[in-house]
């Protein structure tokens, strides 16, 4: 692997800021391969070289994933001068690792919303030749009917002329979830009521691809409007029903290779 400075890797480990690790090393507390280090511009190869901090070996790593459940009034955006993007709501230790969103959800929209720094695997999740299946609870201000339903399923043309892929909706009637159509895990991060005061229908969306503003414009091609919107999942990787809105967690192992 190539060589990294130690102050870059020390910062991407969550140790400090690389202002405060560059003190932690003058102190020498860290060493490298039992050597205290004094400089911490110097650079090592972390996979081979041996970093103890406080007597603890360190395990280098150089990508973070994080799930975030969006809250609505964030901008997908790593910055932005007026409004307050989603990686500034992530705590420090994951903003050292530079993450970014992976595609964007609206800033109105809530749910999932994966952050990395690793471009391979955001790449992998958002390109239309892979067919990650993205589900979408939605809320109408319009009921559609059986037609326009089907017509949704089957593809709508935007109003720039686009016509969408193949999509799959599934109704959600009353208080009721319809237990034996709904994947495992997901039903826990359906609101049980509708969110909006102006919902007259609610269902879930599954859609393969990721056009601005898509669902609300499939909305709008058979006469409805979105009052309300939650991604619920990305592929295999479903929505913690444990992360309030605001809040994260890592990726698991299973989740970052089986999506
Ligand atoms: N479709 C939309 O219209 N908005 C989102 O945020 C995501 C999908």
């Amino acid at each position: 692997m190539a060589q990294e400075r130690i102050d870059k890797i020390l910062a991407f480990l969550g140790v400090g800021t690389r202002k405060e690790v560059k003190k932690i090393c003058r102190s020498g507390a860290v060493t490298v391969n039992g050597v205290p280090v004094k400089d911490s511009s110097e650079k090592i190869d972390p996979e081979t070289d041996e970093l103890v901090f406080d007597g603890q070996v360190l395990h280098y790593r150089k990508h973070i994933y994080v799930m975030l459940n969006k809250p609505a009034g964030v901008i997908s955006a790593t910055e932005d001068y007026l409004h307050k993007t989603v990686t500034d709501i992530l705590p420090e230790e994951y903003q050292v690792f530079e993450p970014f969103p992976v595609g964007r959800l609206d800033k109105d929209t809530e749910g999932l919303l994966i952050l990395t720094n690793d471009g391979q695997f955001s790449h992998q999740l958002l390109s239309p030749k892979k067919h990650v299946d993205k589900m979408y609870y939605v809320e109408v201000n319009r009921s559609l009917t059986e037609g326009k339903i089907l017509e949704l399923e089957q593809g709508v043309t935007l109003e720039d002329g686009y016509h969408t892929m193949p999509a799959k909706v599934q109704m959600l009637v009353g208080e009721e979830v319809a237990e034996q159509i709904i994947p495992q895990g997901l039903q826990a991060v359906i609101p049980e009521q509708p969110v909006s005061p102006y919902c007259k229908q609610r269902f879930l969306l599954t859609i393969q691809e990721g056009k601005f503003h898509q669902i609300k414009r499939m909305a709008e091609a058979v006469g409805s409007e979105v009052v309300y919107l939650k991604r619920l999942s990305m592929g295999n990787i479903i929505l913690d029903s444990k992360l309030s809105l605001g809040d994260c967690r890592e990726l698991t192992e299973e989740e970052i290779n089986n999506f």
